[in-house]
């Protein structure tokens, strides 16, 4: 009889936890929440449009490389599969100029000296990191304690440039990136992005991504994409249980023997692989006890572990609208609870075409939020909540028309959400929707993928590894289900 692997939580890491188990032989079963599987990397239609709120790149677009096969073979991307015509990674527009990081990476450098000559040596420098970035890939193969000495070369051979960027960047945050350079213009450029206490060599990697080809958009969505992935384990003989949550772990003789849902249904199976947010994880499945202690001090020390998260609005306009893609732009401060905000980012869905109807387009604002102001959305009333987010999207769309001013009288709300909605919706913790934020001097999280004390639990999710996302989602799928074919001494070559 085959054995049985229970998996909780239907985001992209569950999934590719069940498709893997599938193909090594194992019967899948997995327990989502809501009425849908997908998680984080979902959308949402609100009056005739699509609100596509994840994928603003998916790392692994290259066929060359390992993260490409895991998408492949987890069914979210073939060889057919169309990306979005994106042409940069955003644009800053600060003190009346504006500057770009484009895709081609010739003509962002040759941009920004003409922009900032007096910063010629450092975006020289800058450009040629991102360069020596771009041949580096993530190692997905098998998790990083199962490598052999084979693997180590082979990813040394891969990464061979990484060391570069590390000792240029690897040691500063953005805010230090952005006192390298005297132009304000580069400096809001370097900085605003991201979370500023992020590594500098976070934004250097990520544009890599871009511009080297392997961070596409694939046309559809992110719903789009999740569905195919859910398609792909249905036919093969997975079975997806929604709007099933689950209460808590089944432990006996410190191993996990199954689950107990909220209905208190209970189901047992060989192995459980837990993909929900690790906050869940430890904090409500299972005893504290088992919470490791890098873990526990992680959430009690939210300035060294920050989250990243947000609040968003999307408006539909039948304006021409000037912006492209992405662009950050200086505000009129906005107060959130104790925070005031005097720089937000307008994102421009025109780029696919059946996110609104013909002659509409999709614009989604988003202002950068972390734990402090998850606590303040979290202390509001329900009435309160609701006024504040009406009154904030107001604002939203009286700064758009500022700075747009093509936009007057041509703007729509659709929706509005915080990181009080990612808790609500995923369970996220603080609604965070990456993982902990990677700061310069603190030390990461150091996830082996199982409980210490606990037999039969495996960890996935974008969680075990900074800074989280998509690829790390799917990747701890695949990983989960190694470590289980490990311990039955099977090849994990899958
Ligand atoms: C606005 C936004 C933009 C993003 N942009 C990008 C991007 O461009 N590129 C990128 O790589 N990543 C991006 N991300 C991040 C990406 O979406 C996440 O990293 C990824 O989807 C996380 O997947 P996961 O499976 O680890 O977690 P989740 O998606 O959180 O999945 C966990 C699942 O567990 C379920 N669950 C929770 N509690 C229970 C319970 N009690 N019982 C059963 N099920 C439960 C939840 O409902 C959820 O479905 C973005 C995210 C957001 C929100």
């Amino acid at each position: 009889m085959k054995k049985k692997i229970v998996i909780i939580g239907g985001g992209i890491g569950g999934l590719s936890a069940g498709i893997y188990a599938l193909k090594a032989g194992y019967e899948a079963e997995i327990y989502e929440k809501n009425h849908i599987a997908g998680g984080e990397c979902i959308g949402w239609n609100r009056k005739d449009c699509h609100i596509d709120n994840c994928i603003h790149w998916l790392t692994g677009t290259n066929k060359n490389t390992s993260l490409w096969q895991i998408w492949n073979t987890i069914g979210a991307i073939d060889e057919n599969t169309r990306y979005a015509d994106t042409v940069k990674f955003y644009t800053c527009r600060h003190g009346g100029k504006e500057a770009t990081l484009w895709k081609d990476l010739n003509r962002t450098e040759k941009e920004l000296i003409e922009a900032a000559p007096e910063d010629e040596a450092e975006i020289r420098k800058f450009i040629q990191h991102v360069r020596y970035a771009e041949a580096c890939v993530m190692p997905v193969e098998k998790p990083m304690d199962m490598m052999k000495i084979g693997d180590y070369i082979k990813m040394g051979k891969s990464m061979a440039n990484m060391p570069k960027v590390m000792k240029e960047y690897g040691k500063i945050d953005l805010n230090q990136l952005a006192e390298r350079f005297r132009s304000p213009l580069m400096k809001a450029l370097l900085r605003d992005y991201m979370p500023a206490e992020y590594t500098a060599y976070s934004l250097v990697v990520s544009y890599a991504t871009m511009t080297s080809g392997n961070g596409e958009v694939p046309l559809g969505g992110s719903l789009a994409m999740t569905n195919r992935i859910i398609e792909r384990f249905r036919n093969m003989g997975g079975k997806l249980f929604t709007n099933a949550p689950v209460r808590n772990i089944i432990v006996e003789n410190s191993t996990a023997k199954g689950i107990e849902l909220e209905s208190g249904e209970k189901v047992y199976a060989d192995e459980i692989i837990s993909a929900v947010d690790t906050s869940l994880l430890f904090g409500r499945f299972l005893d504290k006890k088992y919470t490791p202690k890098d873990w526990a001090a992680a959430y009690e020390r939210s300035a060294d572990y920050p989250v990243i998260t947000g609040f968003q609005t999307a408006f539909v306009t039948d304006a021409e609208f000037s912006g492209q893609d992405t662009v950050f732009f200086d505000c009129e401060p906005v107060r959130i609870g104790s925070r005031s905000f005097d720089m937000m980012s307008v994102k421009n869905y025109s780029y696919d075409k059946c996110f609104a109807p013909e002659g509409k387009t999709v614009l989604q604002t988003n202002i950068a939020q972390s734990d402090v102001d998850y606590l303040y959305w979290k202390s509001l009333s329900k009435e309160e909540y609701k006024a504040k987010k009406q009154e904030l999207a107001a604002e939203m769309s009286a700064r758009l028309v500022t700075e747009f001013p093509e936009l007057e009288g041509r703007l729509e709300l659709l929706d509005c959400w915080t990181p009080v909605t990612y808790e609500r919706y995923c369970g996220a913790y603080h609604g965070g929707y990456m993982a902990f934020v990677t700061k310069p001097g603190v030390n990461k999280i150091d996830c082996k993928g199982t409980v210490k004390g606990l037999k039969n639990l495996y960890i996935a999710g974008q969680w075990i590894m900074s800074p989280g996302g998509l690829p790390v989602a799917a990747a701890s799928g695949k990983f989960a289900v190694q470590r289980i074919l490990k311990k039955e001494k099977r090849s994990v070559d899958i």
